[in-house]
């Protein structure tokens, strides 16, 4: 599929209604096609005027933000990543997820946080914590060594340098027609639908380079 300009809203990898009763179906179709849908559109928008830039995908229009023009920098830097992190996220989720982890991202998950119990409260505490809307991400650095990362709005951790393994959206609009305003018992639904396959692969596909030696 080539990802760069003029973007498409590309489907769900299953049906609206395939992740109930944790995640609902209207809120799949406002989620998917109105507000990804919105980021999809303004970045074209945004892009039309300069070529240049039509060969970009959204991760690398938000790796180099600091190097577009100045005029669309922020706004470009925002919405693509709105459609980096919504697709990141439906992308995460599964109708029949992969309960676990699997090597090597389980033994990273044990040496990180003692084990899957530690990231789920781990990673649970890091999704109520962000303030307003945001996400919450698991992240490995250039050495496979795991963090769990909050960021505000559209922020991704690429600018920091990490590989994303999993995330989680909780702008209210990701929930709270079905959750009204527990985040908590929305973050626990999720966890039910998140697939732990895919996760491995990204962490399997990240660098992992040994530490140097001393
Ligand atoms: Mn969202």
């Amino acid at each position: 599929m080539s990802d760069h300009y003029k973007f498409i809203n590309t489907p769900l990898p299953y049906a609206y209604d395939a992740l109930e009763p944790y995640i609902d179906e209207l809120t799949m179709h406002l989620h998917h096609d109105r507000h990804l849908q919105a980021y999809t559109d303004k970045l074209n928008e945004l892009l039309a005027d300069y070529p240049q830039l039509h060969d970009m995908s959204p991760e690398q229009l938000i790796r180099y933000s600091g190097r577009l023009p100045s005029e669309i920098a922020v706004p470009v830097s925002r919405n693509a990543g709105g459609v980096y992190n919504h697709r990141f996220y439906f992308n995460a989720m599964s109708p029949q997820p992969q309960r676990s982890p699997s090597e090597p991202l389980a033994k990273a998950i044990r040496r990180a946080f003692g084990g899957l119990n530690g990231f789920k409260e781990r990673f649970k505490d890091a999704a109520l914590s962000v303030f307003g809307s945001g996400y919450a991400w698991l992240a490995a650095d250039s050495r496979g060594r795991l963090f769990i990362v909050p960021t505000v709005n559209q922020q991704t951790p690429l600018t920091r340098e990490l590989i994303p393994i999993v995330n989680i959206d909780v702008w209210e609009h990701a929930y709270y027609l079905k959750h009204y305003n527990e985040r908590g018992k929305y973050i626990d639904d999720w966890f039910t639908v998140m697939d732990w396959k895919r996760a491995g692969e990204l962490y399997a596909q990240s660098p992992r380079r040994p530490a140097p030696r001393q």
